[in-house]
């Protein structure tokens, strides 16, 4: 065998020109082929093709299209024609990786949709064989029951594929205990090149080919041990090149425990470079029942990071982490009213660092004792009463939580400075990890720029991003901070790349890591095993410079065309200073799309939208799970509209495609951690594509409701027609889109608007000891007027002045007031505005005296403390927002002063167990605690929260044909499912549209929290 010489085919950018050159001829060819040969999903349009020209790096590469198979096999298939045609192959999960591992020319295979299962679990063994597309959160949760998890915790657990991180050569945050993905792979099956499908396993039961490159690379290693033993970092976290260290172990902690080699391990961390995988084994892990965990508080950082070498010594065995949380996100983290008490409880003082200290294990008395000795080490060390200790598991799982979201606060900062990840992994010996972290700030320093400190101290991996501007002089610093980490890096022996892997930002660093002789054995790898180059060629061998522009998503290129924006985004219009990360005032960022493209550049491809657990973001992409239906799918469609990569812009067909299923739930809003507002967004997007093509007859009709509802309630029989007869659905169906199998709401003669007034007068309410202004939105006024009269009750009851808000100018006779939503959500700005004004001057008089405006539906209501204040009212906007809250929100906000004593003893016990279901708008604002907190004012009330996220039926959305499939999915997901199996709870839900789809689905009444306090008042 010749294990000198090894042929590099080509140059990075000769693959990467000719193929992004190739002939429309071969896109063509290949599609055909895909959409004859198999079912999978073949996606060659250009916004599809740009929406996976990303991943949660700042690259972009346009592959030649997208695959999306039904299955395995079909996997073998596209691989067979990409053979055929010479395209080259990138492999592809979640898409979360950060250094532009899955951002390639050719045929990018998604198999995050369908190729996704559980193959076979064999808990005597302790392994568990999956496809590559399985998500780690979804695996752990069925394998919770058996009392053992996978242990590889990264933070992306919830959206990122067992594949991917295979590929990477993923770490989580206990990798001190249980090692990276590479010490839990047990075996892989994967495609060659060619076709051949092989089992990588132990290499000594190894036959036919996988034993042959066994031999090989053993051979290699045998060839290079001299370069093996100087040149190969000798800690826990090195996740570059090829691991050619299986046959003579340089890593901190073996990759078996018997000491034999396993052949799939040559795959762990070979970013789909050298075989497509189609299954793994994993070694499982018994799930901890006990956790303790101590918060060691320092007054100096460098003190902390000098700790963590003699803290990592402690818990024989039971250490699962040690995390840090630096100054910057403690004050960070302090200055969220949600996080704020929890941080609280875990800082002495001001301390400069924390260090998050985590044992588990079975026995919670014995981590106990071993807290103890953390105490005892600290007091040692000059640090006594240094350490909270946290026993109970709430306390610790709160902390959690901020650590996770410092990086998400981080990650939000506006205009075009952005934390970049380029040097976050870098994984230094932990005896040098005080001096490196001092050593590296100075480096930023040096080029303007600062960094905020976060995560694994207990390995040497501790995350850092300086602030870089990628469209100005970001890219130069980055190559000037890289040299120079780098040196600091090699001064201490550590890794360049401990656990975010090559791509496309790390690849020329591998020679300069492992030396010329390791990287030729490298490229001998891969072409002994792809010999074609097929499989994401120009990575770790024949790599791009990190810093080619061309490869970047804001390239030399990128340019936003102008626009005139129908809301204000003047928000994200600012320039950011890189060294103190103040921002310059609203409207001075030289947007040219006013803010709006800056607002869509805050997605950073990161993912999180892609998660199905908790939150409520993003429910038509937990139906679908198509990219195009994700927040990230639809961001990224925006980004290429707005700068020219999508004919047609914001008005394109394409737009329109992947807005379509957004149900402006605004789940982003809250759960995107830059705070991706697609809701909004949509609003904008509608609004340019209604000036462009006009507006649909359904959009006329529901949006003009507020108008003509004076006028259909005074005929409710002729207006209720078309709910008695199928005909007449049908026909409304064929003329307007809205489904004949949803009813429409009930018209009724009588109804909150024309019945009985109720309330004081504006002049009476203004002087009132305990005032208070109700205002009633269309739906409940007149479909649903019992919510509006029993809000009237319960607050009455509670022995406050109520005034029902009403037109100050009565220049539309009969109308009542409407904050403008059925507009927003079809585009119509200019209309909704007119409505917010009214609506706004008859709240002003009431606002300015601090008296609270009281709403019962969350989009209407949560309107006037979100879209309003965009629209250009002024300053009035600002004032009626700041004093405009939930029915509930008023309730528990006057309880917990002591108010609402009158009405608690009004109060009958509660009869039947509460199941609520939050509106979108509610959860999006955090207000769900309210909900629960006022059904608790109800005696021996039992209440459950429905892990559930948009019920699907988001306004109108749900009774449009064409969305009543997905709108029914997004039911069944969880809401429709728990209220089915709590036959003899009562469900409330807030939101009209809600209660609808409730109904709908179930034929179960769901009400209104103020119906429930009403229904429970004593007589
Ligand atoms: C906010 C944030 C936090 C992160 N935290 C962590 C962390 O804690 N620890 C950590 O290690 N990483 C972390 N990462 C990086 C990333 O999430 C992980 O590497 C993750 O495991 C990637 O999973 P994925 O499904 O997105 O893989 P992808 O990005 O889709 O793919 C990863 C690699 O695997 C290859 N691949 C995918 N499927 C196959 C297949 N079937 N056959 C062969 N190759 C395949 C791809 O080509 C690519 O090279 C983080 C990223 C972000 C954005
Ligand atoms: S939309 Fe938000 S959550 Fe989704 S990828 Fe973009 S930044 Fe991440
Ligand atoms: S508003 Fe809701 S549906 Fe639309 S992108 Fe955001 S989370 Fe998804």
């Amino acid at each position: 065998m010749n294990t000198t010489t090894a042929t590099l085919p080509d140059s990075a950018s000769h693959t990467y020109e000719q193929v992004a050159t190739a002939s429309n001829e071969v896109a063509g060819l290949l599609a055909k082929r895909l959409k004859t040969e198999t079912q999978g999903e073949v996606l060659f349009s250009t916004a599809d093709r740009g929406r996976y020209a990303t991943d949660a790096s700042i690259y972009q590469v346009t592959p030649l299209g997208v695959f999306v198979p039904q299955h395995a096999e079909e996997v073998a298939t596209a691989m067979a024609i990409c053979r055929d045609l010479k395209v080259p192959i990138v492999p592809r999960g979640g898409g979360t990786s950060q250094c532009g591992q899955t951002t390639g020319v050719g045929l990018v295979i998604d198999h995050s949709k369908h190729v996704r299962n559980i193959l076979n679990l064999d808990l005597q063994a302790g392994t568990v064989e999956v496809q590559p597309g399985m998500v780690l959160d979804s695996l752990n949760a069925s394998l919770k029951k058996h009392g053992v998890w996978f242990p590889v915790d990264v933070s992306t657990s919830a959206q990122a594929t067992l594949g991917g991180m295979a590929g990477n050569n993923s770490c989580g945050s206990r990798s001190i205990a249980y090692g990276n993905m590479v010490h839990n792979v047990v075996g892989a099956k994967a495609w060659l090149s060619n076709g051949d499908l092989l089992d990588f396993s132990q290499f000594e039961n190894s036959t036919g080919r996988a034993k042959e490159i066994g031999e090989f690379v053993k051979q290699l290693a045998v060839h290079h041990q001299a370069e093996l033993q100087t040149h190969w970092p000798k800690v826990l976290r090195r996740v570059a090149g090829y691991n050619l260290d299986i046959f003579d172990n340089q890593n901190e902690r073996p990759y078996t425990a018997d000491g034999k080699v396993n052949l799939s391990h040559l795959l762990v961390g070979s970013e789909g470079t050298l075989a497509m995988t189609q299954s793994l084994t994993l070694r499982l892990s018994e799930l901890p029942t006990a956790k303790v965990l101590g918060v060691v508080n320092f007054n100096s950082f460098h003190k902390a990071m000098d700790s963590a070498q003699h803290i990592v010594k402690l818990g024989s065995g039971s250490l699962t982490a040690v995390e840090l949380v630096d100054r910057t996100m403690i004050d960070l983290s302090l200055k969220i009213p949600a996080f704020a008490p929890t941080i609280r409880t875990a800082i002495i003082g001001e301390p400069e660092a924390i260090l998050l200290v985590e044992f588990a294990g079975t026995d919670k008395e014995k981590l106990k004792r071993e807290l103890k000795q953390l105490v005892a080490l600290m007091g040692d060390m000059g640090l006594p009463n240094s350490v909270v200790e946290m026993v109970d598991d709430a306390p610790q799982k709160n902390l959690w939580e901020v650590r996770k979201a410092g990086l998400n606060i981080m990650m939000s900062l506006k205009g075009d400075g952005k934390p970049v990840s380029f040097i976050e992994d870098c994984a230094v010996p932990l005896e040098h990890l005080a001096e490196y972290t001092d050593a590296l700030t100075q480096v930023f320093q040096k080029h303007g720029t600062k960094g905020t400190w976060y995560a694994h101290a207990s390995v040497g991996t501790l995350h850092v991003r300086p602030i870089l501007d990628m469209r100005r002089d970001g890219p130069l610093k980055m190559r000037a901070i890289a040299e120079e980490a780098s040196a600091l890096v090699r001064k201490f022996k550590g890794a360049y790349s401990g656990e975010h892997g090559d791509g496309l930002c790390r690849g020329e660093w591998i020679e300069w890591q492992f030396g010329p002789a390791l990287q030729q054995a490298f490229a001998q790898i891969k072409q002994h095993l792809d010999p074609l180059n097929l499989l994401s060629p120009n990575r770790m061998v024949n790599p791009p410079k990190m810093d080619d522009t061309s490869l970047m998503r804001f390239g030399n290129n990128y340019k936003i065309i102008p626009i005139q924006t129908a809301l204000d985004w003047s928000a994200w219009n600012v320039h950011n200073d890189a060294a103190t990360e103040q921002t310059t005032l609203p409207g001075t960022g030289q947007d040219p799309a006013q803010g709006l493209a800056k607002a869509v550049e805050m997605c950073n491809n990161n993912g999180t939208c892609r998660k199905f657990d908790t939150g409520t973001m993003c429910p038509s992409f937990r139906v679908t799970r198509d990219e195009v239906h994700a927040t990230r799918g639809r961001a990224n469609t925006l980004r290429l509209a707005l700068s020219g990569q999508l004919q047609g812009g914001l008005e394109s067909p394409e737009v329109k495609e992947a807005m379509d299923l957004c149900v402006g739930c605004k789940g982003c809003k809250r759960d995107c951690p830059t705070g991706v507002d697609m809701a909004r967004m949509k609003i904008e997007v509608q609004h340019h594509y209604n000036e462009k093509h006009g507006l649909q007859l359904k959009d006329t009709l529901i949006s003009n409701l507020p108008r003509y509802a004076h006028i259909a309630s005074q005929w409710p029989g002729l207006m209720n027609l078309r709910n008695q007869s199928p005909l007449l659905a049908k026909l409304a169906e064929s003329l307007t889109g809205l489904s004949a199998e949803r009813s429409w709401p009930e018209w009724k003669k009588n109804h909150f608007f024309n019945g009985p007034r109720v309330g004081v007068s504006a002049e009476e309410v203004l002087k009132a000891s305990k005032p208070v202004v109700l205002f009633v939105d269309t739906f409940n006024g007149y479909f649903e007027s019992e919510n509006a009269w029993a809000a009237h009750d319960v607050l009455s009851a509670a022995g406050y002045q109520v005034h029902i808000a009403s037109r100050t100018k009565q220049d539309t006779p009969g109308q009542h007031l409407c904050c403008g939503r059925t507009y927003l959500a079809s585009g119509q700005v200019s209309k909704a505005k007119e409505h917010a004004q009214a609506l706004l001057e008859a709240l002003l008089p009431f606002a300015q005296k601090g008296i609270a405006i009281v709403g019962l539906e969350p989009s209407c209501l949560l309107t006037l403390r979100d879209e309003s204040l965009v629209m250009g009212l002024g300053e009035m906007a600002d004032t009626v927002a700041a004093h405009a809250v939930l029915f509930e929100e008023f309730l528990a906000a006057e309880n917990k002063t002591g108010k609402l004593d009158s009405l608690k003893v009004k109060l009958a016990p509660a009869q039947k167990p509460i199941l609520v279901h939050g509106h979108c708008h509610q959860k999006a604002f955090g207000l769900m605690p309210s909900v629960t907190h006022v059904i608790q004012l109800i005696p021996q009330a039992k209440v459950d929260l429905i892990e559930s996220s948009c019920c699907g039926m988001a306004g109108s959305f749900g009774y449009e044909a064409s969305h009543l499939e997905v709108s029914k999915q997004m039911a069944e997901a969880n809401l429709l499912p728990s209220i089915r199996n709590n036959k003899d709870a009562c469900v409330v839900a807030d939101g009209t549209s809600c209660r609808h789809q409730i109904m709908d689905g179930t034929k179960r009444d769901a009400i209104h929290v103020a119906m429930l306090l009403a229904q429970h008042l004593i007589k």
